[in-house]
This record gives C-alpha cells, structure tokens and sequence, in this order.
C-alpha cells in the first residue's frame, strides 16, 4: 500500500499456510519505482501529519486500534492461517498489538513537550523533541502483527511516518493492518506498506535512500549485522533488535513445580519461535533428574496440530527451512554426545510439525547450545555451584532475555546483576509488558521499543538557546 493505494504488478509470489502446505493467495510484489514512491510518500505526509496536532494524531491512533479490536476474530484467523500458531495465541497477540497503539496514542500528546534547561545570565535554554522524519522498518514473521504495530505505533505517536516491510511468509496480517489504518483516518501516505520477496533488494533501498531518516529491524542477527553496515553509509539512526539465546536457569532451591509449569511456556509458546524463547535450560544437578522427568510427562501431554483447532496448543513450524535446522540441530548435537529423552524429528504427513523434544547432555561446545533453536526442543545442561551458572549463562554472544528460578532473595539479587540480558523474568515465563523497554545487550541488538523508551527511538533532540529581549 503506497499513499493510501493498493498497487499491484507484473510479478507475484505465493503465501504458504504452514500447516498444511498449500497456498493461500498470490501477492504482487513491489517494484523499485513504487519502492521510492513510497519513501517519497511518506516524505510529503509528514507536514500534514505533523500539522494535525497532537490530539488528532492520538485520536487516529486510538480509532487504529479499535478497529483492531472490533476485527479480532479475523485478523486471528489470518494470523494462524499464515503463521500457523493457535488461534488462542493469535488474538492474545492482536490485543498485545493493540494495546500498544493506545499505549502510544496516549504518549503522543505530550512526548514532544519542550524541557527547559539553565541558562546563562540573560539567556533562555530549551530542549525541543522534534520527530526524526520519514522511518523505514523490515519486520519478521513470527509475531506478524505485534512486530510492525510496536514500530509503527511508537514511530507514528512520535510525528514520523513509516514504510515497513513484513516478512514476505507473512504479509497478510500486515496488509490488514494497512487497511484498517485508512479506515480509521490516518492520512494517505503515513503508513505504506511494501511487500515482496527479494528482501535484500528492498532492504537496500530501506536503509540507504536519501530521504529516510531513521530504520527499525526486527530479525536475526545475521541480517541485522548486514542492513546495519548499509545504515552506516548515509549514517542513519537505527535500531536492531535481534536474535537472542535465551538461559533458563533452575536453582536447587526452585519451586520445581512452578518451574516446569514456566518452562512449558517458555519454551513452547509459538513452537519455541520467540526470540525470548528459551533455549538453554541450565538446571542445579541435584533437581535436574526430577525437573527433566516432570518436563517430559507436560511434553508428551501437548496436543500439536493446525491452528485453527480450538484444541490445538502447538502449532507448525513456519517452513520446511526450519524444520530441517531444528532436526540438524539435534542430530549434531547428539553426535557429539548429547542424549534424546523425547521427540527429536520432524513429524510425518503434511505440515510444517515438528515433535516437541527434550535432550539432555547438551554441551556448551554443541549447536544446541550455541545457537538460537527457534523451534520446540528443550536442551538440558547441568551446573553444580552458582559461579558455574553465571559462566553458562553468560556464555553467549546473545543478550535479550533470560529467566531465573530460585527462592532464594540474595542469590536472586547476586544473579541479577550478573547475567548479560536486557530482559529478565524470575520466577516468571511471560515478560510482556506493554510499559517495559523491550530490548537486548550484546549481540542481540541496541535500542528500545515498549513504553516511553519506544518513542524516543523516533525523536531527536533540538538545543536552542536565545538571548532574552532581542
Ligand atoms: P530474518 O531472517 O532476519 O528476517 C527478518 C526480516 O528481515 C524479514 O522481513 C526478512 O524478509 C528480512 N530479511 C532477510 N534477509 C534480508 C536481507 N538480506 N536484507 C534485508 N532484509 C532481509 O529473521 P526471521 O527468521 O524472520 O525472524 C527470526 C529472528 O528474529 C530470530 O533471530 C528472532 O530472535 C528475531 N526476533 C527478534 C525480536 C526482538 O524483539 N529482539 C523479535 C522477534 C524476532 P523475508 O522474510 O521476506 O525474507
């Protein structure tokens, strides 16, 4: 969608439901002229945008995500149709996307306040926030609808616009989106959206175009690491986040119970595809055998199937690619010593399904260690003293999340200052929280999104200082 229209062109590609493998729809790819008329778009809707005031600019932001709401058993659907997780999950999703838009429709009356600062004698100091201007961002597809609002929002909220693109396995949340930003008001040209399948081409147009003042990513680190060195070039302001690594530490002094419990939601919400998911389960060799033997009891009662199964609570992965680095994973790993207590394959028939597995044995030196899983397998390492569990945990180039159970309150505290993560939950497997910054150290990325964090990622500060009286 360029300037409020839908366009179409000579070349098209197919969206993949996958959990069953069969086509969905063709989309038309975006061609390199309406790629700029796009940048170019949202260059000219900045003065209308910015004109329309603060009230008005919440109020279209307010409507945006009303129509979110009173669409929400459709934009589930089409979630799971084209990314596979339970329905369920779909519209938590939706209401999570939603309630950041109000988050920042509430923000955007008064985030550009101007701060006085001292002044010399005679002088008057200020600090105005003014909108960055026109925004790009390239979105992935495990969070379809979250990923672009909680960009979108902050960055429209802040006085910007967007040009955004989805992953091109799953646009037609995104196109949804676009459409309901028309109908609730927003002008032409401040939310565009392009969609097409050569994401190396459209990322370079994204990060490099003259106009564009600021891109936002969300994705892999491998691809954050390229689109940054593009931003380099015209020294665009950017914000990456990136892929994380993410420790479940399990002390011996945990409620084993409350553990398992946070564990299967930790690990197997979206089929293990969260870039908070967790992907190290460092567990005190004393409760280790005990926690692995509940673990796999909750594993072997999960019902996998297609997602629009009320029943279903795990869902495909999102392509064959996937399934085939999740099996390599394992079959690496137990190679090199690592043991198989459950599942380890891809299932049979069609779909994209992959059996929730548990190894234990894993190694720092494995794959299954080393690398972001992003699918449903759990992988066991053990430690025997606290110092051991700060070494495993920290022993990642990754920093986004982390989670810690234990009941202890000076070992909580110790650990809290010492594992390298931006989120951590203790005692807890859900962190979301609309009013947090969301975010990763390390290799995991830089920036904020979430809160007032968020908006300040499109917002750029202005000294001015006058001579008082003339
Ligand atoms: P990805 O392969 O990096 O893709 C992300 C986006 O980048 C997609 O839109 C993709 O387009 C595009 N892309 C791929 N190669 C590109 C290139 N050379 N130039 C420009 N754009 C390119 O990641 P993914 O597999 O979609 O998503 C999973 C990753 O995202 C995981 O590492 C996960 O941890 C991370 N993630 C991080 C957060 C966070 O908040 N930190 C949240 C969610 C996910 P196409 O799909 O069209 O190829």
């Amino acid at each position: 969608m360029v300037n409020g229209e839908w366009q179409t062109s000579d070349q098209s590609f197919a969206v993949v439901n996958p959990a069953n493998e069969v086509a969905i729809c063709q989309v038309a790819e975006v061609t390199v002229h309406q790629l700029e008329q796009a940048i170019l778009s949202a260059d000219a809707s900045l003065a209308v945008w910015q004109q329309l005031g603060d009230a008005a600019r919440s109020q279209c932001l307010i409507d945006w995500q009303q129509l979110m709401r009173d669409n929400l058993q459709d934009l589930a659907r089409l979630i799971t149709l084209e990314q596979g997780k339970p329905l369920s999950e779909a519209k938590g999703e939706i209401i999570h996307a939603a309630n950041y838009v109000k988050l920042y429709a509430q923000l955007a009356q008064d985030c550009r306040q101007a701060i006085s600062i001292p002044a010399s004698e005679g002088q008057t100091a200020q600090v105005l926030r003014q909108p960055i201007g026109v925004v790009t961002a390239i979105t992935p597809w495990n969070f379809p609808c979250a990923m672009v609002l909680r960009k979108a929002a902050a960055a429209m909220a802040a006085g910007c616009s967007v040009v955004l693109k989805p992953s091109e396995l799953t646009p037609l949340t995104a196109m949804a989106i676009a459409h309901l930003s028309i109908q609730a008001g927003i002008p032409k040209g401040v939310f565009n959206l392009v969609v097409g399948s050569n994401a190396q081409a459209i990322g370079e147009i994204l990060t490099q175009h003259p106009k564009v003042a600021k891109f936002s990513f969300t994705g892999s680190t491998q691809v954050g690491r390229k689109l940054l060195q593009q931003c380099a070039f015209g020294i665009k302001r950017s914000s990456m986040e990136l892929g994380g690594n993410a420790p479940f530490i399990v002390c011996e002094d945990a409620n084993l119970e409350q553990a398992i419990k946070g564990a299967m939601i930790a690990k197997f919400r979206n089929a293990g595809q969260t870039c908070v998911s967790a992907n190290r389960f460092l567990l005190h060799e004393s409760i280790a055998d005990a926690f692995i033997r509940g673990l796999t009891q909750a594993i072997e009662q999960l019902i996998i199937g297609d997602g629009q199964n009320e029943t279903s609570q795990i869902g495909p992965l999102i392509n064959q690619a996937a399934l085939d680095k999740t099996t390599d994973l394992i079959q690496q790993s137990l190679s090199l010593g690592a043991t198989l207590i459950v599942g380890g394959k891809a299932m049979s028939g069609k779909g994209f399904f992959f059996a929730p597995s548990l190894v234990d044995k894993v190694t720092a030196q494995m794959p299954l260690f080393q690398r972001e899983i992003f699918g449903p397998v759990v992988a066991i390492t053990r430690f025997s003293s606290d110092q051991e569990m700060i070494t495993l945990a920290n022993q990642s180039e990754k920093g986004l999340c982390g989670y810690l159970y234990s009941q202890d309150q000076k070992r909580i505290q110790q650990a809290t200052q010492q594992i390298e993560v931006g989120l951590l939950g203790i005692n807890v497997p859900r962190l979301s929280n609309i009013h947090a910054p969301f975010g990763g150290i390390k290799q995991s990325g830089m920036g904020r999104e979430g809160g007032h964090y968020g908006i300040e990622e499109y917002l750029t500060y202005q000294y001015v200082c006058q001579q008082n009286g003339g």
